[in-house]
């Protein structure tokens, strides 16, 4: 038989879902596993949200929609991106994908040729590497360490960039380490990719999750910078919707055009209904996302001085998101249960075999010196789940 496709052999499965995958076999044999893997709130979606979507069944709204999205779905993120982020777009600027991961892959298909290269932030969102990959351009990884609050410098982004340097990927409120980006620190990365006229993907997912600080687009600084700028964003974490599959992309036109191209082939609209339900989502009431976010403010607080009162282990103090970075350079080379530990996925496999906790290693991140814990689990659940771990380090 032909062979199959080489460029798909280099796309790794998610090294993560090792532990996911043993954690819920676990919990199916009846095991009582506490869980710090989850990627999404765990809130339903609200209601008001809920009744748009079967209102719009009821109404016969079933059928195709324009590739990019409806045109009032499409201006009611317009009035979003200015009211929220002082953004000026039209409908023709905006691309509406099956979530924002989508938005992501048609970003990187409209962008790179061949070569091309990405800079891509350690410890990154797992899909960052695979979704570069998968438009044939190659990730270029930059360190964002933790003494930096798990940032970019501009001395190390600088001395990354070379003549194939296409894009730059930017994730504030960040995913695994949740910092939030300062409006300097902003400024500075927008100045690098103006000088050397690179773009810059600017994935603002977890914007509405943001505590300290507030969120600021990179592509609000200038008419240059906006112009070199994608910002991605969609309704999973800020509406509790992610199985709903709705994120959008806000570029230049050009840019908007080539994805429209691409999703007119690839997928044609998303979901109908699912888009309805953004509409109201975005023009409706927001008191929901105002009752999460007190939510993960009492759980992050719980979670990070629990953490940093247990012996071996420490955790900067995360701005937005509902991760922790716990580190655990303090463990490695020590014995528990009779294995040393001498990477993450062997820490991450002692707390699930042990104290039947589950923790996402950092090799999946790309740095394995720490475990990403979520706080999109009850108070409850944390607060037990991180008393184990306390047992299985003593
Ligand atoms: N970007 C980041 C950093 C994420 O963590 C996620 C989801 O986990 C996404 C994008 C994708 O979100 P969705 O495709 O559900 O809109």
């Amino acid at each position: 038989s032909k062979e199959l496709s080489i460029k798909n052999r280099k796309i790794t499965d998610s090294v993560t879902l090792a532990i996911t995958a043993k954690a819920k076999k676990m919990k199916a044999e009846g095991i009582d596993v506490v869980s710090f893997g989850a990627g999404e709130p765990d809130f339903n979606t609200p209601k008001h949200i809920r009744d748009a979507a079967i209102a719009a069944i009821e109404k016969g709204s079933n059928g195709y929609t324009a590739s990019s999205g409806m045109p009032e779905l499409r201006q009611a993120i317009c009035d979003k991106l200015r009211e929220d982020n002082h953004l000026d777009y039209k409908p023709e600027n905006i691309v509406v994908s099956n979530g924002a991961k989508h938005s992501l892959h048609n970003v990187l298909l409209a962008l790179c040729n061949p070569g091309d290269e990405v800079i891509v932030p350690v410890p990154y969102w797992v899909s960052y590497p695979e979704l570069v990959k998968l438009a044939d351009a190659v990730p270029v990884y930059v360190e964002t360490p933790e003494e930096n609050g798990f940032k970019y410098d501009k001395a190390s982004l600088e001395k990354a960039i070379t003549e194939k340097t296409k894009a730059i990927i930017l994730n504030s409120p960040n995913n695994p380490t949740g910092t939030v980006y300062t409006e300097a620190e902003l400024k500075s990365i927008a100045d690098i990719a103006v000088k050397y006229g690179i773009y810059v993907i600017s994935d603002e997912i977890y914007e509405k999750l943001t505590y300290d600080g507030h969120h600021v687009s990179i592509a609000s600084f200038s008419e240059e910078i906006k112009n070199l700028t994608i910002v991605v964003n969609g309704m999973s974490k800020a509406y509790a919707m992610t199985g709903w599959r709705i994120g959008y992309t806000a570029s230049n036109k050009e840019i908007a055009n080539i994805m429209t191209n691409i999703q007119s082939h690839a997928t044609s609209n998303p979901n109908t209904v699912a888009q309805y339900a953004s509409i109201e989502a975005l023009k409706g009431d927001q008191e929901p996302i105002h009752q999460m976010v007190k939510a993960f403010v009492e759980r992050r607080n719980y979670m990070v001085e629990k953490i940093n009162a247990i012996e071996g282990l420490s955790c900067r103090k995360p701005e937005g998101a509902f991760y922790v970075m716990v580190n655990i350079s303090k463990i490695m080379g020590r014995t528990l249960g009779g294995k040393v530990i001498n990477s993450s996925m062997d820490f991450a496999e002692y707390l699930l075999d042990n104290a039947k906790v589950a923790v996402v290693p950092g090799s999946g991140f790309g740095t394995d010196n720490y475990v990403r814990l979520s706080y999109a689990t009850s108070l409850e659940n944390i607060k037990e789940g991180l008393s184990r771990i306390e047992e299985a380090l003593k």
